[in-house]
């Protein structure tokens, strides 16, 4: 690898995302650019901008890119894009950060040959099927006005953001409403061992799943609700390795796992995680991290990886950005379904002149030194 920058980029949001770890005022992300060879690739660094959702936030992945995992890159060559993950294990954790940088070096390697990521990688999906969240609204009403919007543009499922105090209310409001809806609920590690009747409820109401309603390290509490609950539980924050996947299936800890390949460590690590889900008969879904469409075209192909998979949640970037890096953002290819990119790399192009104008930091290094 010859040369890496790394630039933060600060966009604008539709709307202010509101989850139970509070709110996201602005889109602030990580793109990074290597030279393989001289094949230019990107990679999309999807930490975010505070450590609530995991230990990561934008300002750890630049420090850890820059300090640690491109210096052990820069200079190096490789057979094979699947061998940047082992190299960048020495790192403990940090898992977006590595992310970002597999990404760019899988970008160049698919524009080296011609092949898009999902071509690379083996997907069998043309479209992956979708659904999409609606946060905590301001009333039951304003909430069934989104989840009417997200029926009406055909997304298979809607998730809907609980936290104490909006959970049963709203999720039987939406439930009476759409008697028929594919809908789940995700607590963002937001209750605890005394919250069991909350979810007792929630099991009444038809739910394709409940994702993650404990602290992502209390297997054992979720294994407890498991054996009390009929409706799957999904977990999310609790899955960052492989091995996490092999403890929820010996503990029974829950039925189904959202892969976000950002928070798992990339696209080998999120395939590993496919692999060991399958092994162990658990459901899977991809799931989104408010990327760019850059970034969520990459994941779209590792969901094109699941052909068994639930529908995930990568929805068009437009939901959530008003700004976009990419020159033709995917948009939805039927009702509720994206089409999974067939150019090569990632398959999208970068609006270099919208990546200029929105860097806020840039960074480059090269076999022959760094530059700030
Ligand atoms: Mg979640």
């Amino acid at each position: 690898m010859r040369e890496v920058t790394v630039r933060r980029l600060a966009l604008p949001l539709v709307a202010p995302i509101v989850t139970s770890y509070g709110q996201q005022q602005s889109k602030v992300c990580l793109l990074v650019q290597v030279d393989l060879d001289g094949q230019i690739g990107h990679g999309e660094c999807a930490a975010l901008a505070m450590p609530f959702y995991t230990e990561e936030t934008v300002d750890t992945a630049w420090h850890v890119l820059v300090d640690f995992a491109v210096p052990r890159l820069i200079g190096a060559t490789f057979d094979h894009p699947s061998e940047v993950w082992e190299v960048l294990s020495v790192i403990r954790g940090n898992h977006m950060a590595k992310a970002a940088l597999e990404m760019a070096v899988w970008d160049a390697y698919g524009r080296s040959c011609s092949r898009s990521l999902a071509d690379c990688l083996g997907g069998v999906l043309s479209e992956v099927p979708l659904g999409v969240t609606c946060g905590t609204a301001a009333s039951p009403d304003a909430l069934l006005e989104s989840v009417g919007a997200a029926v009406a543009q055909g997304y298979r499922r809607v998730k809907l953001k609980i936290a104490p105090s909006w959970d049963v209310v709203p999720t039987a409001a939406v439930r009476a409403a759409y008697p028929d809806l594919t809908l789940a609920v995700d607590a963002n590690a937001a209750y605890g061992s005394g919250d069991f009747q909350v979810f007792k409820k929630l099991d009444k109401m038809g739910l394709s799943f409940i994702e993650q309603p404990f602290a992502a390290r209390d297997l054992p509490l979720h294994a407890q609700l498991q054996s009390e609950v009929q409706t799957p539980l999904c977990l999310d924050e609790s899955i960052c390795h492989e091995q996490d996947v092999e403890i929820v299936a010996r503990l029974q800890a829950a039925r189904a796992i959202n892969i976000k390949p950002a928070r798992v460590g990339g696209v080998e690590a999120s395939l590993r995680v496919l692999a060991s889900c399958r092994r162990h008969g658990l459901a899977t879904w991809c799931g989104g991290m408010y990327e760019t469409s850059f970034g969520r075209a990459a994941s779209i192909a590792v969901a094109a990886c699941d052909e068994a998979g639930w529908a995930s949640e990568l929805a068009p970037a437009e939901r959530h950005l008003a700004v976009d890096i990419v020159r033709k953002p995917a948009k939805l290819a039927s009702p509720g379904r994206v089409a999974v990119p067939v150019a090569p790399g990632v398959g999208v192009e970068l609006d270099g002149e919208v990546v200029s104008r929105y860097s806020v930091r840039v960074w480059s290094a090269s076999a022959g030194g760094h530059r700030m």
